[in-house]
């Protein structure tokens, strides 16, 4: 999915971090202000048929990498997009003016597992409760970031509560308002 972005009149944002942070939440607060598509990977996966069949243990499906790059190459290059998912290896650096990395404090998101704020009809398994908290305790996502993408489009966000969601959707906001192509 090789592409310049030059080419692209509006930025694409990648929003990630571990399930539970706040992605969706404020993917979708962003595209709505900003009159921007919200792609929620695994909803798009799901719709389009691009998975390989379901993963027990964590009860939902595995996405086919590949495909969801190839089927969303024509929108990336158009520009525009805030891309909502918890992991980020598998997009070529070159999708991405601004990678986000929401940030919840591990007994916040201890609490909102919990507490079944998810759609996830069976609650959680104790399999995903622990290895979700787990995968904030040790950052795994900022990792994947910092292996993935260059230092100056990363930015960590805090979103421990909905105050935190409506600052960084502000922050956001300014930001896209102030972007322009590189000529
Ligand atoms: P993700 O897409 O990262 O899995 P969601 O946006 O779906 O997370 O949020 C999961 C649940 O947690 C929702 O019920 C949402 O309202 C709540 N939530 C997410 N972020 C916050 C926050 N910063 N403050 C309070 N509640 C939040
Ligand atoms: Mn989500």
């Amino acid at each position: 999915m090789a592409q310049n972005s030059s080419c692209r009149k509006r930025p694409n944002i990648l929003i990630t971090g571990t399930p539970g942070t706040g992605k969706t939440t404020t993917a979708a607060a962003l595209a709505e202000v900003m009159e921007l598509r919200h792609i929620n990977v695994g909803d798009f996966a799901n719709e389009e048929n691009l998975t390989n069949g379901w993963d027990d243990t964590f009860d939902s499906y595995y996405i086919n990498e590949d495909l969801v790059c190839d089927a969303l190459e024509n929108l990336m290059e158009e520009g525009g997009n805030i891309v909502d998912h918890h992991a980020c290896d598998f997009f070529p650096e070159c999708c991405f003016d601004r990678v986000v990395v929401l940030q919840t404090d591990s007994s916040v998101l201890y609490d909102r597992f919990t507490k079944r704020l998810f759609d996830c009809p069976r609650g959680y398994s104790d399999h995903k409760l622990a290895s979700n908290t787990e995968c904030q305790i040790f950052q795994v996502l900022l990792e994947e970031v910092k292996e993935n993408y260059p230092d100056d489009i990363v930015i960590i966000l805090r979103s421990d509560s909905l105050e935190d969601i409506a600052k960084n959707v502000e922050t956001l906001t300014s930001w896209i308002s102030n972007w322009s192509p590189v000529v």
